[in-house]
């Protein structure tokens, strides 16, 4: 398999990894990216970015990417599709192989994948993506302002969710499986004295409806009992919080995940249990999620990589 020895690689390309770059870059480390399935990351999913600071006007999803992008470029950041199919990182140099064609050994490695929200895996949730279905209620909830929303999920998130919403929306429905939440207490009695919210207690969303966008969802009422009804609710936007899987797979065996897999780094750093391995962004991130937050991790991984190199330089001359 082809070989080739880098100082510095970035895996992928949300604002976490091309932020990574750009400090990378200017560090003059050589950094190498390699942008993974889905290039520019979670951001290219959605439509406006309206809370990222130095855009006042907005931004598209892509258009900001696309500046990050030309960011990292200009520092010289070496851009390369290609994703990262398999890792060794058991010694430095650690090894990535990129499209189980390439063996990548690098000193030092960001990892930067993301996370995937999770989807029930109706077939509406794809024909209505930007169309009213979204997973994150604080990049798209302002686009549901006095209109009727639902949250799906019983959990921390779906009642953040919700919460958030209530603020912008007439009214949210909360759609939760189970005849309870998985939620904290607090938020639970945030969410149950909310007086925009109800809770539909063991409901299941099994399909939307509406043209060109959704204008309702259908819902299963105590599915599987004698009791069991189906009705249809009408609603303008549709919003999924039944968790996030962090893309870690790779990585797992050799540094430590929390138990949905998110990536444990040093409190307050990217560091890793491997030295010269950083995780940056929502791969290492349960609770924020936000662009701005994972821009300021990469920057902390790249700053972090140059220590490491300039230290492992030091220790060389001085042997
Ligand atoms: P959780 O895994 O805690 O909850 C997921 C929710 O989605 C559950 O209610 C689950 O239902 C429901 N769900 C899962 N799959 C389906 C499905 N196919 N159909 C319908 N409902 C489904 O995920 P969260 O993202 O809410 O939280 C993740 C972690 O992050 C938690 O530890 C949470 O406490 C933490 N967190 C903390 C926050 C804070 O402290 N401010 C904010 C947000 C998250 P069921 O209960 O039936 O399994």
């Amino acid at each position: 398999m082809e070989r080739e020895r880098v100082k510095c690689l970035i895996i992928g390309s949300g604002p976490a990894g091309y932020t990574a770059a750009i400090y990378a870059g200017r560090a003059n480390i050589s950094p190498v990216l390699y942008e993974g399935l889905q290039p520019g990351g979670q951001l290219t999913t959605t439509t406006d970015i309206e809370n990222f600071p130095g855009y006042p006007s907005g931004v598209s999803g892509t258009g900001m990417m696309e500046d990050f992008r030309e960011q990292a470029v200009r520092f010289g950041a070496d851009i390369r599709f290609g994703v990262a199919t398999a890792a060794d990182l058991s010694a430095s140099p650690y090894r990535i192989t990129i499209d189980g064609e390439k063996v990548i050994e690098a000193e030092t490695v960001i990892i930067a994948t993301g996370a995937e929200a999770r989807y029930l895996g109706l077939p509406d949730e794809e024909k209505y993506a930007g169309m009213g279905v979204s997973a994150c209620a604080t990049c798209d909830g302002f686009f549901y302002r006095k209109k009727v929303v639902a949250v799906v999920g019983g959990g921390d998130t779906a009642c953040e969710e919700a919460i958030y919403l209530a603020g912008l929306a007439s009214k949210v429905y909360l759609i939760v499986r189970k005849p309870y939440l998985r939620a904290s207490r607090i938020m639970q009695e945030r969410v149950a004295h909310h007086e925009n919210i109800e809770i539909l207690f063991g409901h299941n969303a099994v399909g939307l409806f509406g043209e060109p966008g959704v204008s309702g969802v259908h819902l299963v009422k105590n599915a599987g009992q004698p009791d069991e009804e189906r009705y249809d609710l009408p609603i303008d936007g549709f919003f999924l919080a039944i968790g996030h899987k962090p893309n870690s797979d790779i990585f797992k065996p050799y540094l430590d995940t929390d138990e949905t897999g998110y990536i444990v780094t040093e409190p307050g750093t990217p560091r890793t249990k491997a030295p010269g391995v950083f995780a940056a962004g929502d791969v290492a991130d349960p609770d924020y999620r936000q662009a701005i937050t994972a821009a300021a991790s990469g920057c902390k991984a790249a700053i972090e990589a140059e220590r490491y190199l300039s230290e492992c330089d030091y220790n060389r001359k001085a042997r």
